[in-house]
């Protein structure tokens, strides 16, 4: 498109202000930080990031699927501003405002299903994470929770414990919350029941039922069942269709909560507001978080009126629900849902056509995946054997930073792309050209 100003690398990133800035942060910043790769973002503007070198990057991972509505929304900005001048904190949890009031109406009516539903905001996913564990055991008066392999759920010990993703994320914190069971998910492309049949014959979920709540775990005992509509840190991986209602099936059979967290895959980013849509399914409890403030925190769990049970008092947050980033989530569900979310869905098809375009040209792809803009690319050794080739996917995501190109893996060797729901085709296509160009280059 004339006149754009990005991807445009002037100094070979680290340049010396970036440089200064990593070599502070190493020495002062906690242990635990991975950071992907040495970008110093000085100031982004939709899909744009800017380094304090003054190079300009396309951002295709919008801070892991965060900035939804682009960087620094002038109208998510002036709604913050607003909301700022007026006052920053009071206190959700024992006090009233509108902007509170209205974001919990808001996302109570945008949850799927017809039942009645009624909101806890949050500051993080984790937290929404842990105030689902909390409500689904207080409801049912049961302890167990069943999560899936792959599954990313967060990093506080409850959450955490939900989290099957990574065994450095639980090595030497344990113990762990007790009465938590993995089961497999329905990963097609590497299930062990059904990878080379034409369809998901759900095996895995049969195995909840004949395995587990025959053997292990007697379903009564059973709180939730805790599901990614789209697992996101484990590789972006798509439940198979049919998936989520044979769940919603199997929790009805035998009284467990079904607890979607599309804290990832919430607000607009696969093209629906929430991704349950796709299957119509009605969760009990559906937690939103990371595009819902634009990059504010702000998190949310929605839950059916009738098992919000809990009295006053019983759950709480000093934060959650911020005064400011209701502000910014308001505005950016009025962006998603005034363009951003359609957006997304065309933006998403076109994302999707160009990466499985690429499997033609490129045998390293194994499988391309996904909804909107939360597409997966699986890299592989081999088409044959699927090996994971965690060392190419690492190399693409170094090599596109260092022309211009901000992406993020998942699970073992996806490239994941989440780009801002404001992109347009000259953006997808540039990402696009850049995974072509990195894959000729270095497979
Ligand atoms: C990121 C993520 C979380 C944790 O959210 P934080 O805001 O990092 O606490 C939980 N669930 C899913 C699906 C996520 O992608």
């Amino acid at each position: 498109m004339a006149g754009r100003d990005y991807p445009r690398i002037i100094v070979p990133p680290p340049g010396p202000n970036a440089r200064a800035i990593v070599s502070r942060d190493h020495d002062w910043t906690s242990t635990c930080y991975i950071k992907e790769y040495p970008l110093v973002v000085a100031r982004g503007q939709g899909a744009m990031v800017e380094d304090v070198d003054g190079n300009r990057f396309l951002d295709f991972m919008a801070g892991i699927a965060v900035a939804s509505t682009g960087h620094s929304h002038p109208r998510v900005v002036a709604a913050m501003q607003e909301a700022a001048g007026r006052f920053l904190h009071i206190c959700g949890g024992d006090f009233y405002y509108e902007a509170m009031a209205a974001l919990c109406e808001r996302l109570a009516r945008l949850a799927p299903g017809s039942s009645k539903k009624r909101v806890f905001l949050t500051n993080s996913g984790t937290e929404a994470v842990e105030a689902a564990i909390k409500l689904a055991r207080y409801a049912t008066r049961r302890t167990a929770i069943v999560a899936f392999r792959g599954a990313f759920h967060g990093r506080s010990t409850g959450a955490v414990t939900l989290t099957s993703s990574k065994a450095r994320q639980h090595a030497g914190f344990g113990p762990l919350l007790p009465d938590v069971h993995h089961v497999p998910f329905g990963y097609r492309y590497r299930c062990d029941f059904c990878a080379v049949e034409p369809a998901c014959n759900r095996g895995c979920i049969d195995v909840i039922e004949q395995e587990l709540f025959t053997r292990h775990l007697d379903p009564t005992d059973v709180a939730a069942i805790i599901v990614e509509p789209i697992q996101g840190e484990g590789g972006y991986i798509p439940a198979p269709p049919g998936y989520l209602p044979a769940l919603r099936e199997l929790c009805d059979r035998h009284g467990i909560l079904l607890v979607a967290d599309e804290v990832q895959t919430g607000v607009g980013r696969t093209g629906k507001m929430f991704a349950c849509e796709f299957d119509s399914v009605e969760p009990d409890i559906l937690l939103a978080a990371k595009g819902l403030g634009s990059g504010m925190p702000i998190g949310a769990m929605i839950s059916r009126e009738s098992i919000t049970t809990w009295p006053p008092g019983s759950h709480g947050s000093t934060f959650g629900g911020n005064p400011v980033c209701c502000a910014a989530a308001l505005a950016t569900l009025d962006l998603v849902e005034g363009g951003l979310m359609a957006n997304a869905a065309r933006m998403g098809e076109r994302l999707m056509a160009g990466a499985s375009g690429l499997m033609e040209r490129h045998s390293c792809i194994g499988d391309v995946r996904g909804r909107g803009l939360m597409v997966g690319v699986e890299l592989v050794k081999d088409r044959a054997t699927r090996e994971p080739h965690s060392e190419l996917l690492r190399g693409l995501v170094q090599r596109a930073f260092r022309q211009g190109v901000l992406f993020l893996g998942a699970g073992k060797s996806t490239l994941r792309l989440a780009p801002p729901l404001v992109v347009d085709e000259t953006d997808v296509d540039t990402a696009l050209h850049m995974i072509d160009a990195c894959l000729a280059e270095l497979d």
